[in-house]
């Protein structure tokens, strides 16, 4: 997935401010952040969306979940409440299709989202 942004960010071509890095996943700064903690988590993995991600990913997809619960701890958001979320397909938001959690803390949110 050579023109994959995302997958950029994982080989170091597109410069990005990296929290956590494994053989599994990579956390990094949102470069438009929408609230005082915005960090966005990937699986190194080239999977296009939740919709792509399958049997064999599960572990993955968890390890996501617990990293981003890791990250609201680290970033200090644990306790005054965040939100994850995962945009799924273009019509709900998503612009870049490699698999993200949004990790978002630091202020209230409403809800239901827009
Ligand atoms: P989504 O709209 O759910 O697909 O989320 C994509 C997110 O990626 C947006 O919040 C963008 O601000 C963010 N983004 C786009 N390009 C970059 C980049 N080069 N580095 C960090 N975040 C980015
Ligand atoms: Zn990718």
């Amino acid at each position: 997935m050579t023109q994959c942004l995302f997958c950029g960010v994982v080989r170091g071509d597109i410069p990005a401010k990296i929290l956590h890095r494994d053989d599994r996943i990579v956390a990094f700064e949102d470069i438009n952040p929408q609230a005082p903690v915005h960090t966005l988590l990937i699986p190194v993995k080239h999977i296009q969306s939740l919709s792509e991600a399958g049997e064999e990913d599960r572990e993955l997809l968890g390890d996501l979940l617990l990293a981003a619960g890791r990250l609201a701890r680290e970033r200090g958001v644990d306790a005054t409440g965040y939100r994850v979320v995962t945009n799924c397909r273009e019509a709900a938001g998503q612009s870049v299709f490699h698999l993200h959690v949004h990790l978002l803390g630091g202020r209230r949110f409403a809800w239901p989202p827009g």
